[in-house]
């Protein structure tokens, strides 16, 4: 879905905008930001499912943007709004994404038109499996060439689906998990799947918190805590990065703006009873505790220090964006800032964490599955309990110190507990996607800051993603 106004260049045209002007700062050599820049490839299929008594057509996408490294990797997408430039734009930015944050693939996206919610599980099972057969039929689905996840309108109990669907046509591929990420963890999956882009979106802002000289910038000062954060979608990565920030970082939610309205209330929404009013009763309106605001969308212009956008494309656009307040924004979703918009917000001095870092905890994950569904063994397994035994020693030799030299020194309370227990599946993802958000975070910094013609974090993005596709290139002869 794009939401802006119609005089304005769509989705993937404002992606190579953004992308043209990071690469006029670079010296790549002739041809090869035209070979970068262009989507590789793109099927469609229609295809037919008795549903209701009758066949009924659906039309859906696989986008492979670029094969510098394989297998391809994207979500897959169930709106009514799926189009192939949306679909390609998407896939271009998971190329970016993935070599921004290292993990191993090149970008795809896959996308089916249909609005999931006039379908029941049942139906939607069958319009999935079809899909599935037709992409994997043609290795758009496949352990080592195209590996997709979920995205907007899809989640774990679709992936599971088409993960199995692979498994009946690839019987004897003992690999066959790896088809797809996003699996629920009784198959296949990980543990910290379903909240990374959520996490990920608030060890972004940690990280981003971590560093006053860029803070200053913004105009921003302190820590997380007691910040105004306006969230716009409360979907499966807006709701875990508004519950995370609220409850592990003490930030306000002082505003949710979802399809039927916004509700706002300056001393900090209950992000938990929101997200269950939202799931009984299908939107925000009549929820009692806030003041509910018809014009949802234009809640994003209110007074805040951080703006996450998480839901869809270009709902920052040149029709808005002048009267945009927040100092900071982070794209949690794809696309949310328009190029023209993009451009307008720097020239007023906001800082824009872009979509590329900003939610790349969701593949970043999805690595981590894939990995361990290759290697066919889940995180800590080996490790686990030799590391309990070792940090035992150290906790009763210090007991044994303390007792032989009379000194009474004792252990402060919880730190046995806590010391002593071995990382489990969960706390290693998370600890790898902290680790993967810093490291991201530094490497465009040094570009932002290490550079007189770069003057904010996309196009710093762009810079270090745009220069790791060309080596790869290289190294491949081209
Ligand atoms: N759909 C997500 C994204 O846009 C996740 C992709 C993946 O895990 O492959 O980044």
């Amino acid at each position: 879905m794009d939401a802006r106004p119609v005089n304005e260049p769509g989705f993937r045209e404002s992606v190579d905008l953004m992308f043209n002007r990071a690469v006029s700062l670079m010296e790549l050599p002739p041809g090869l930001e035209e070979k970068i820049r262009v989507c590789n490839a793109t099927y469609t299929v229609r295809f037919g499912v008795r549903l209701r008594g009758s066949i009924h057509t659906f039309t859906g996408y696989r986008s492979v943007h670029s094969e510098h490294m394989e297998p391809v990797k994207g979500g897959i997408r169930y709106a009514l709004t799926v189009n192939q430039n949306e679909v390609e734009a998407l896939a271009a930015l998971m190329t970016y994404k993935c070599a921004l944050v290292e993990t191993p693939f090149g970008g795809s996206k896959g996308g089916l038109c249909i609005d999931p919610r006039e379908y029941n599980e049942h139906e939607l099972e069958q319009i999935t499996r079809r899909f599935a057969y037709e992409l994997a039929k043609r290795d758009l689905i496949h352990p080592s060439q195209n590996v997709p996840a979920p995205d907007m309108g899809t989640g774990e109990r679709e992936m599971a689906w088409i993960a199995d669907q692979y498994r009946r046509m690839n019987t004897t591929d003992i690999n066959a998990n790896a088809c797809v990420t996003g699996k629920p963890p009784h198959a296949g999956g990980i543990q910290g799947r379903t909240e990374a882009t959520g996490r990920g979106v608030q060890y972004a802002l940690q990280e981003f918190f971590r560093h006053p000289e860029d803070m200053v910038i913004a105009g921003l000062s302190g820590s997380l805590d007691g910040k105004r954060i306006i969230v716009q979608g409360l979907g499966n990565v807006g709701y875990h990065a508004a519950k995370f920030l609220s409850e592990e970082n003490g930030a306000k939610i002082t505003a949710i703006i979802e399809r039927d309205g916004a509700l706002v209330d300056e001393g900090g929404l209950n992000v938990e009873a929101v997200r269950r009013w939202i799931a009984d009763h299908g939107g925000v309106s009549g929820y009692a505790d806030a003041t509910y605001v018809e014009d949802g969308l234009s809640v994003l212009e209110n007074e805040c220090d951080i703006l996450i956008p998480a839901a869809i494309e270009g709902v920052i656009n040149l029709g808005n964006a002048e009267r945009i307040k927040a100092p900071l924004i982070i794209e949690a979703a794809n696309g949310p800032v328009t190029a023209g918009a993009d451009e307008l917000l720097r020239k007023k001095g906001c800082v824009i964490i872009p979509d590329m870092y900003a939610n790349a905890g969701g593949v970043t994950v999805s690595y981590f599955e894939w990995v361990k569904n290759l290697s066919h063994i889940r995180f800590g397994r080996m490790q686990r309990r030799q590391e309990e035994a070792r940090h035992q020693l150290i906790v009763d030799e210090l007991e044994r110190l303390s007792k032989d030299t009379g000194t009474g020194w004792t252990l402060s309370p919880g730190f046995k507990d806590k010391y002593l227990r071995g990382a489990g599946e969960l706390e290693l993802v998370r600890s790898g996607l902290d680790d993967t958000m810093r490291a991201a975070y530094q490497s465009m910094r040094e570009v932002w800051h290490g550079r007189d013609d770069v003057h904010d974090l996309r196009v710093a993005a762009y810079i270090v993603s745009i220069g790791r596709v060309a080596s790869s290139y290289r190294a491949k002869g081209l």
